[in-house]
């Protein structure tokens, strides 16, 4: 056993097919000489989202779909083991747990195609079949490498509350029942591959993180075995400067601090899971974003401090799909309860509120909501001001749905003046029109509104006028650094990552 320990979390892309699990298994050997080595596996890239789309069919009475799926994903995973597995009797002890799984999914199948109900609980379960099959795959290419793997599932380890779904861990029954699970493998030189993605309540029923959830489970074992690191590989260099399909300049950022990252993750460069650095942001461990595709390539580290940069500007992110809900008019001003009437009515509808602006006329409040909610967000909110609306206190309440947020990002922003001085500045030279603007009083953003079509120009301004990407001086306790080359921006990794679906649609 090595004193020091590293978490490793491979994404379902990472463990797509036998040569990206060849690939991810020799990173873990090659670590193991070095560190003692947790393993935390994503589900086969796509697996998740069919098991997810086989329940819905169930659940309107298709008996049939849950089979279908539990042949293919039989295929797929006996391929992939026949592949890395030589040994006969060593693949035969797999595939008989492969087996149960999928046993296991069909009873799920079937009784939700007979209820025609599908519980959270229940898609809770199915959907963590996914990552349950991949383990004990992943553990058995470890041990044909020499190298000592034992698949694990997270319900032994991470206790949750009770919200299927998206639930919550619990810091401290987690660490305990990790470190008795884990430690004595670990002393043995044996490798843990924990599947991501899935802990259980105190009472053992199974719960899953929320969907991109793996990362999470990375950084909540990280914190619960007091690693010295945590690495997430994944198909993408790291977290980039802005999306590279519409920044073609745009490049790795080498070292970012843990409120930057969430920040950026929270404006939609969808790296990381949004709750990925709560576990570890206490005791400072830090994480690595990295391509399990290009293990030479140094990737993106996270830190408690990042590393200051010159204008404090770190990253550029856009949020598209959203949608602009004014509410306001002259009358509004004298109307006190207004802002919490508006906002208990977007709570109501779960419609998470990705940015605020208010004047200080009160003339108009406005803010912004995912597509997705946008209509019935503006139905509910015209119901609640209806009496309003009709004696004209409210004189409108409306909807653009052909905008976005541009989000410019960097923790050093604060106490640097001039940041927002300049964005807007470059903006204005380009002709962008501002629509709105938000800055939270942690400066650790700056956000503004602008029309779908300018988010282009926007990105390529801000990009342009902070200098982001092109080969720039780092300060440093002893001196300084420059930041390596940029990243193959052809590569289609890179771009899906941006595209916001990247991790769900591979998953
Ligand atoms: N397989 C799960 C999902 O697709 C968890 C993950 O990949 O992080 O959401
Ligand atoms: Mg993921």
């Amino acid at each position: 056993m090595h004193t020091k320990l590293q978490v490793m979390k491979f994404g379902g892309t990472s463990v797509g097919d036998a040569a990206c699990i060849r690939r991810s298994a020799q990173i873990v050997a090659n670590a193991s000489r070095e560190y003692s080595v947790v393993v935390v596996v994503s589900a086969m890239s796509g697996v998740t989202n069919r098991l997810i789309d086989a329940a819905h069919q169930a659940k309107r009475g298709d008996r049939e779909a849950g089979k279908t799926l539990g042949d293919a994903l039989r295929k797929q995973h006996f391929e992939a083991l026949a592949a890395l597995v030589p040994d006969e009797h060593a693949r035969l002890r797999v595939e008989c747990r492969i087996e149960e799984l999928l046993a296991e999914g069909t009873r799920l199948y079937e009784g939700t195609a007979l209820l025609r109900e599908l519980t959270l609980r229940t898609l809770d379960a199915i959907s963590s079949l996914g990552e349950r099959l991949c383990a004990p795959v992943f553990a058995a290419a470890l041990s044909a490498m020499g190298v000592a793997g034992v698949a694990i599932e997270a319900t032994e380890l991470i206790v949750t509350d009770s919200f299927h779904g998206g639930a919550d861990p619990q810091a401290e029954p987690t660490r305990q029942r990790s470190q008795q699970r884990i430690g004595p493998l670990l002393q043995h030189g044996q490798i843990p591959v924990v599947t991501g993605f899935i802990g259980a309540t105190s009472d053992g029923l199974l719960t899953t993180l929320g969907r991109g959830g793996s990362d999470y489970s990375a950084t909540i074992l990280g914190a619960a075995l007091d690693a010295a690191e945590i690495i997430i590989w994944t198909d993408v260099e790291g977290v980039l400067t802005a999306d590279p399909r519409l920044v073609a300049e745009a490049r790795t950022i080498p070292e970012i601090s843990y409120r930057e990252a969430a920040e950026l993750a929270y404006f939609g460069a969808r790296v990381l899971h949004p709750k990925t650095l709560r576990p570890v942001m206490p005791a400072g461990i830090p994480v690595w974003i990295r391509n399990s595709f290009a293990p030479d390539k140094p990737g993106t580290k996270i830190t408690q401090q990042g590393r200051s940069i010159g204008g404090g500007v770190k990253a550029l992110t856009a949020i598209r799909d959203v949608a602009l809900i004014s509410i306001g008019g002259p009358g509004i001003v004298g109307v006190p309860d207004v802002v919490g009437r508006t906002f208990s009515t977007t709570a109501q509808l779960r419609a998470e509120v990705l940015l605020i602006s208010q004047s200080s006329s009160q003339n108009d409040i406005c803010f912004i909501v995912a597509k997705a909610h946008s209509q019935t967000t503006l139905d509910a909110l015209r119901r609640e001001f209806a009496q309003d609306l009709a004696h004209q206190v409210v004189d409108h309440i409306t909807m653009d749905p052909n905008i976005a947020i541009v989000a410019v990002v960097g923790e050093n922003m604060r106490g640097t003046p001039g940041v927002a001085g300049r964005t807007f500045h470059c903006l204005g030279n380009e002709g962008v029109n501002i629509i709105a603007i938000a800055q939270g009083s942690s400066e650790t953003n700056i956000s503004f509104v602008v029309s779908d079509q300018s988010v282009k120009a926007a990105l390529l301004a801000t990009h342009r006028e902070f200098d982001l990407g092109v080969s720039r001086q780092f300060g440093t306790m002893q001196g300084t650094f420059t930041v390596p080359g940029g990243f193959d921006k052809t590569s289609p990794e890179i771009l899906d990552a941006f595209e916001g679906k990247s991790d769900l649609e591979k998953s």
